[in-house]
C-alpha cells in the first residue's frame, strides 16, 4: 500500500519555507522573497514518487492579527495546521537554536501531527555550529533548501511517517491552483522584488485578463495598491520602474505558461484595501467565514 498525507510547513518568517517548497516540487510555485510575510494563503504543492505522495502546505507565516488580510493569513496557517499528518518546523540554522514551535506559530492549540524539526541554511553555518546544533537537538534533520543538500533524507523520513493511503492526486498534478493566480504571483512578486521596502505588503495583483487563444498569450493585469503616493513610488520617474518591473515579470511569466506573452500591466489605487473584506476576496484571499468550520 503506497502511503500518502499532508505535510504542512511551518517555520519564522524567511526560515526558508518557500524555498523548501519549491526544491520538493521542482517548479517555481510559491513566491520567494526575502522579505517576510509574502507568501499569500496557502500554496499547495504535490510530490509524487514511485510510492508515496506528499501534500505540502506553505503557511504565510503567522502575524499578530492587526489587519484583515493578518488575520486570514493566521487562519489559514491555522488550519493547515490542523490539516496536517506530518509538521514540519523548519528553523533559519543561521539564527541559532529553534524556538519552541508553539512559540513561533503563536498558537496555544497543541498539534496533533508528529512534528520534524529541520534545521535548514546549512550551507551558511560552520561544521562546529551545526555540531552544537545536533548535540542540543538529536531529532532534527539538517538541509539547505537551496542547494538541495539532505532534502531527498528528509522527504524519505516524512515519507514513513504517512499514513498508508492511495494516491490522493492523480500522480502528474504538482498543484491545484490555477495558471491565473501563478501568473498573479509572478507579477506581485517581481513588483515586490523592485520596491525594496517602499511598499511593504500594500501590493496586491489582479489579472483582469487572460487571452491564451492568441500569440502573444495576451494578459492584462492591474497592481493594486492602497494610496495615491504608492502608485508613484510604483510607476517611478517617467514610468521607469513600472516598466522595468513589467519587463521581468513578462520573462518570468513566458518561462512559465512556456510561449510569449504581451503583459499590459496598469496600477491602480484602491483605498484600503487590504481592511476591505470584499476585495481582499477579489483578490483571492480566502476570508476567515468563508471557510468551513
Ligand atoms: P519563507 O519566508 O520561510 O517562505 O522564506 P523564503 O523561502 O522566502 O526564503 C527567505 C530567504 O532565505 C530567501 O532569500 C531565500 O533565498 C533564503 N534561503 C532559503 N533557504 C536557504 C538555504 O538553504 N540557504 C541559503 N543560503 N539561503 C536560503
Ligand atoms: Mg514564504
Amino acid at each position: 500500500m503506497p502511503r500518502a498525507g499532508i505535510l504542512t510547513v511551518v517555520g519564522k518568517p524567511n526560515a526558508g519555507k518557500s524555498t523548501l517548497l519549491n526544491r520538493i516540487i521542482g517548479e517555481k510555485l510559491s513566491i520567494v522573497s526575502p522579505k517576510p510575510q509574502s507568501t499569500r494563503d496557502r500554496i499547495v504543492g504535490i510530490h509524487t514518487t514511485a510510492d508515496m505522495q506528499l501534500i505540502v502546505l506553505d503557511t504565510p507565516g503567522l502575524l499578530n492579527p492587526r489587519y484583515e488580510l493578518q488575520h486570514v493569513m493566521q487562519a489559514t496557517a491555522l488550519a493547515a495546521l490542523a490539516e496536517a499528518d506530518v509538521v514540519l518546523h523548519l528553523a533559519d540554522g543561521t539564527e541559532g537554536p529553534p524556538r519552541p514551535l508553539a512559540e513561533v506559530a503563536r498558537i496555544k492549540e497543541t498539534i496533533r501531527a508528529p512534528v520534524i524539526v529541520a534545521i535548514n541554511k546549512i550551507d551558511l553555518i560552520s561544521e562546529g555550529q551545526r555540531e552544537a546544533l545536533r548535540e542540543q537537538f538529536p531529532e532534527a534533520r539538517f538541509i539547505s533548501a537551496t542547494t538541495g543538500q539532505g532534502v531527498e533524507e528528509l522527504l524519505s523520513h516524512v515519507g514513513t511517517m504517512l499514513p498508508e493511503s492511495p494516491f490522493l492526486y492523480p500522480d502528474d498534478e504538482i498543484s491545484d491552483q490555477t495558471v491565473r493566480f501563478f501568473v498573479s504571483e509572478l507579477i506581485r512578486e517581481t513588483a515586490l522584488e523592485q520596491l525594496e521596502d517602499e511598499i511593504p505588503y500594500s501590493v496586491a495583483c489582479e489579472i483582469e485578463e487572460f487571452r491564451e487563444s492568441q500569440l502573444p498569450v495576451y494578459i492584462r493585469a492591474v497592481l493594486h495598491v492602497e494610496r495615491d503616493s504608492q502608485k508613484r513610488i510604483l510607476i517611478g520617474a517617467g514610468g521607469g520602474r513600472i516598466r522595468g518591473i513589467g519587463r521581468v515579470a513578462r520573462q518570468k511569466v513566458e518561462a512559465f505558461v512556456g510561449s510569449p506573452v504581451y503583459l499590459d500591466l496598469w496600477v491602480k489605487v484602491l483605498p484600503n484595501w487590504r481592511r476591505n473584506a470584499h476585495a481582499l476576496r477579489r483578490f483571492g484571499y480566502k476570508l476567515r467565514e468563508d471557510r468551513p468550520s
